[in-house]
């Protein structure tokens, strides 16, 4: 775009325009904000709604229809302890979130601190460094407390190391991390083994560092098998840091998105720490739920045979956007994207100070985006330049809609800004 004639760039803004104002006047109503499973990937645990039946309440020697059993059921614990490469002991089976768990272990830090280590975290300023782009919601969390975020560069094996070492060991306030450590979102970065056992073993000027590993998308392949799960809790020890990891995981988008079931797994130390704190919010936990769950998957095998069904829903509409993507900007030097083997999202790249207005113009053409810099802390993308795209919701048919509509507002506000630097440069 940069090295067109004005003249050409002038005809390239004037098609630009036209095409857009074609593709206002369709009149769309889409939507790919948001990484919720579509309606055939719910059907797939449809049975689910008639489990465990009417008569079917007894396991472990557990009534599940009673009160008790908060740290969740044996059962079930040891089929995810075994999907997730977490003992079952040092796993707890929860409710139905697991941004909940993490908002509660927050709770839990801030009002009473880390048992025996130190003050509650409420009684001094508390900064989290945050890998971007990564997930709102995991900024809204620590946002929600006052904590003071700090963006640290993801790169294609995990944080920057480097930055990351110097910021913890100089400063006592930076209390803990976000980590998604299998197909980040919104990158599908895998962290590797040595990133992840220099984040367990670093030196950190403050004694209860907690790292919050949300393994949210562990077994989210969209190509081929997901990556062998790390057993961070066994690296921790050995690195003399048992207590740093914090880990979170859910069924949400493997089962039921609104009644799936939370796990929260960490050192012996940390599940007391947790389950103490935890029983003066509640007795037990949803065992029906959690029974419905054992029933359903048998064992951890069923969990993968489920995921390929997944899988098989989910892969040719990552294609789709990916291909729409190539069709549409590809090769045009204004746009490059992640093509992600696992999670919910591909990662998109426009022309620096460009993200925010094609989500405007998206917008104003019924194609409803995530806010731009909605990945960065405070919703603040220095560059103004990425985008993440959520493919899973919409039909086939509608994300191809979509994406062809938005290859045109990039292109439209990449050469809105071309003409508008040179304009400003005469
Ligand atoms: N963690 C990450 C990284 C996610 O992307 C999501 C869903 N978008 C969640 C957690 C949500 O988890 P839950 O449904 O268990 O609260």
């Amino acid at each position: 775009l940069h090295s067109l004639a004005d003249r050409e760039l002038d005809a390239e803004l004037t098609q630009c325009r036209a095409e857009f104002d074609a593709l206002k006047a369709r009149g769309l109503a889409l939507d790919i904000t948001r990484g919720k499973p579509a309606p055939d990937q719910l059907d797939l645990s449809a049975a689910m709604l008639a489990l465990p039946g009417d008569d079917d309440y007894m396991i472990d020697g557990i009534d599940c229809r009673n009160y008790g059993e908060l740290a969740g059921l044996p059962s079930l614990r040891a089929l995810f302890g075994e999907v997730l490469n977490i003992a079952p002991e040092s796993l707890v089976a929860g409710g139905t979130s697991s941004l909940e768990t993490m908002y509660d272990v927050l709770s839990f830090a801030w009002i009473h601190g880390m048992g025996g280590a130190g003050a509650p975290w409420s009684s001094s300023p508390v900064k989290f460094l945050c890998p971007v782009p990564g997930y709102d919601r995991h900024f809204a969390i620590t946002e929600a407390f006052g904590i003071e975020l700090i963006a640290v560069p993801l790169l294609s094996d995990g944080p920057d190391i480097d930055v990351i070492r110097e910021l913890v060991a100089g400063d006592p306030h930076i209390k803990g991390m976000w980590c998604v450590p299998i197909y980040s979102n919104p990158s599908a970065v895998t962290y590797s083994e040595q990133i992840a056992r220099d984040l367990l073993s670093m030196q950190t000027a403050a004694p209860d560092f907690r790292i919050f590993w949300d393994n949210a998308y562990a077994v989210h392949a969209l190509v081929g098998d997901a990556p062998e799960v790390l057993d961070v809790l066994a690296i921790a020890a050995q690195v003399g840091e048992p207590d740093r990891p914090f880990v979170f995981a859910s069924t949400s988008k493997m089962t039921i998105a609104g009644g799936g079931v939370s796990f929260f797994a960490g050192s012996g130390e940390n599940i007391a720490w947790y389950l103490g704190h935890l029983s003066q919010k509640r007795v037990g936990q949803d065992k029906i739920n959690q029974l419905r769950h054992v029933r359903f998957f048998g064992d951890a095998a069923g969990v993968r045979t489920h995921m390929r069904k997944h899988q098989q829903i989910l892969a040719p509409k990552f294609e789709l956007v990916t291909a729409a993507l190539r069709r549409g900007v590809g090769g045009s030097g204004i746009a490059s994207w992640t093509d992600p083997s696992g999670g919910y999202f591909v990662n998109l790249k426009v022309l620096p100070g460009t993200a925010r207005r094609v989500v405007a113009l998206a917008k104003e053409a019924g194609i409803a985006l995530t806010p731009a810099g909605s990945a960065f802390p405070s919703g603040n993308d220095p560059q103004d330049s990425h985008i993440r795209l959520a493919p899973s919701l919409p039909s086939e048919h509608d994300l191809r809609l979509a994406i062809d509509g938005l290859c045109t507002c990039i292109r439209l506000a990449a050469a809105e800004l071309v003409h508008s630097e040179r304009c400003g440069g005469m």
